[in-house]
């Protein structure tokens, strides 16, 4: 089943999440939760912490529509400075330009808990840095002036009253 997606501000986004040791079946839950919130929601990519729960473990989604996990990924090269227009499903309408890396490569374990090692570029890499960033408990908001960040902030306070409201009507 879908989980509701966590809207910035919140705790759980801006922590740190805890390295993924069971391979269980709690963590094959965890990754069809997150596919099903994640094609929901019509994201391109969605981190544990996104659905509520601190691990470090994200979907990423490939040009073909099929997706991949990475759990306890790890940044080793980033290379070629760019500034790309970004969103997230936990910041809600909001899309703003952030610096990032055109190349990248990345360590991380499948949820079988083999290792891999993959070296992107373009829309990958940047979903890369964009999920790795939630594990490592940041939001893209913080790469933003403070000015740009209390205008969201302001607007996610809004967003989260409409849809408690909403919640309410729809019982
Ligand atoms: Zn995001």
């Amino acid at each position: 089943m879908a989980r509701d997606i966590v809207i910035w501000p919140h705790k759980v986004l801006n922590s740190p999440t805890k390295p993924v040791t069971d391979f269980g079946p709690s963590l094959q839950k965890l990754l069809e939760e997150m596919a099903e919130s994640m094609k929901e929601a019509e994201g391109i990519g969605i981190a544990a912490n996104q659905v509520g729960e601190s691990l470090r473990v994200a979907l990423v989604s490939r040009e073909d529509g099929t997706s991949f996990e990475i759990v306890n990924p790890r940044l080793l090269e980033k290379k070629e400075p760019v500034s790309l227009e970004e969103g997230c499903l936990s910041v809600p309408r909001e899309w703003e330009k952030c610096p990032r890396f055109h190349k990248v490569k990345v360590r991380f374990q499948d949820r079988a808990g083999e290792w891999h090692e993959l070296e992107a570029e373009g829309r990958l890499a940047h979903i890369l840095q964009h999920e790795i960033d939630h594990l490592d408990g940041h939001v893209f908001v913080e790469h933003l002036s403070s000015l740009k960040r209390t205008l969201i902030l302001d607007r996610m306070k809004k967003y989260q009253k409409a849809k408690v409201r909403h919640e309410k009507r729809e019982g």
